[in-house]
């Protein structure tokens, strides 16, 4: 059964009225460009094959109804209500998909919105860095933009999803995820200017190179990355202002001396993973470009690196996955995602995944560490209609 197969299951134990579709959005997973996305920098994502679908009917009233398979029960909120239901908070949730209904009628305030019920199933794993979130997120603004006949468009619907994660459920994240998993491309990773939001698909061509991202979700929680989180963010904040710039993006590694200079050792340091992660992901998308995805593998390494030693972001348990799949044949290896936990991803040869596989098993079992999750992720299409 995929999610869109689960999401209508579960509308029909919901409702007799008929489906008026089932949208869907994927998660993401980040191969190169981290911690740049609130520096106004640049991150180059893909979206992966797992996604969430969102099943709607229409009502008769002005009720909007989510339920989940994540979820014991549904959560009601009538749309006159909604601003107020947000504004408290405490949706736990019900906050990604009725912030999103939120956040869109914000967008459009005279777009006329009907009550609907929402039975959303997923495929992507909850916080393991992968963004079920972003998936959730897109699977319901693209629904409620056509049954509400909002005409936005991708990148407005990201807007809207970002909006709804920032201002209802209160996650201080970037605009990444939602890009990522509203405009992936199969096989080929997004290109993306987080300052102008301009984006370019680059065709990856892992399948021909005979490449596959390997994932090794070491299931150590990044519970606590708000704190840790926030605390780069200000750091990068610190940087900036020292130059007198608007953002971190404004500095390219021709300034590394000068920040040495003004920055304190620590404040120094954040701002040089950023700077250089900027160019590491101009880096990686000329390599593609010119000699295909064999070349980035380098990158990925110096990548890690910077998040361990500069950025300070990583767990032992992702330097033990990096470190394992490049011993076991990877071509380059990193953390991905906001770090203090969550996945690490590995380039690999096909024909080597399963021995790598092991060998992180293993090497997680003589460290006396949880027994990851590891398995593989394609480049794929991003939000779309299924039905
Ligand atoms: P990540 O995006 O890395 O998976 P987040 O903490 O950003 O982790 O988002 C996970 C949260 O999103 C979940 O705790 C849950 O509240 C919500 N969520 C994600 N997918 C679903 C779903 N299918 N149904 C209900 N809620 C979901
Ligand atoms: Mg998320």
């Amino acid at each position: 059964m995929t999610a869109v197969d689960d999401a209508r299951a579960l509308l029909a134990t919901l409702t007799d009225a008929p489906v008026a579709g089932v949208w869907s959005a994927p998660g993401r997973a980040n191969l190169i460009g981290e911690h740049t996305d609130y520096n106004e920098g640049f991150v180059f994502p893909f979206a992966i094959a797992q996604r969430t679908a969102a099943a709607v009917a229409l009502r008769d009233d002005d009720v909007i109804r989510v339920s989940s398979t994540f979820a014991d029960e549904p959560v009601e909120v009538s749309l006159a209500e909604l601003d107020d239901r947000i504004a408290a908070g405490g949706l736990d949730w019900a906050g990604y998909p009725l912030g999103v209904a939120w956040a869109l009628r914000r967008e459009v305030p005279d777009a006329v919105t009907r009550g609907v019920d929402i039975a959303l199933a997923s495929e992507v794993p909850v916080g393991a860095g992968l963004s079920s979130s972003a998936a959730i997120e897109g699977a319901v603004a693209s629904a409620l933009n056509d049954v509400w006949a909002t005409v936005l468009d991708k990148v407005t619907l990201a807007r809207v999803g970002r909006v709804a994660e920032n201002d209802a459920v209160g996650a201080p994240t970037g605009i990444m995820d939602q890009m990522a998993s509203m405009l992936g491309v199969a096989d080929a990773a997004t290109f993306l200017d987080c300052r102008t939001l301009d984006t370019r698909p680059v065709p990856l061509g892992f399948a021909d190179a005979g490449l596959s991202i390997l994932v090794v979700d070491t299931l150590v929680e990044h519970a606590h990355s708000t704190g840790g989180y926030r605390e780069r963010r200000e750091a990068c904040e610190r940087g900036a202002a020292a130059f007198g710039v608007a953002s971190l993006r404004d500095l390219t590694v021709d300034d590394l001396p000068r920040a040495q200079e003004l920055l304190d050792d620590v404040t120094f340091r954040r701002v040089r993973h950023v700077i250089t992660e900027n160019q590491r992901v101009l880096d990686t998308v000329a390599a593609l470009d010119a000699d295909g995805p064999s070349a980035i593998g380098d990158l990925l390494v110096a990548s890690h690196v910077s998040m361990r030693d500069d950025f300070e972001i990583s767990v032992p348990e992702l330097d033990l996955a990096v470190d394992t799949a490049l011993a076991n044949g990877a071509l380059g290896a990193r953390m991905t995602g906001g770090g203090f936990g969550g996945s690490a991803i590995a380039l690999m040869p096909v024909g080597l995944i399963e021995a790598a596989t092991d060998a992180v098993h293993a090497a997680f079992s003589a460290s006396g560490y949880r027994a990851p999750n590891v398995f593989t992720v394609t480049p794929s299409e991003g939000a779309r209609r299924d039905a």
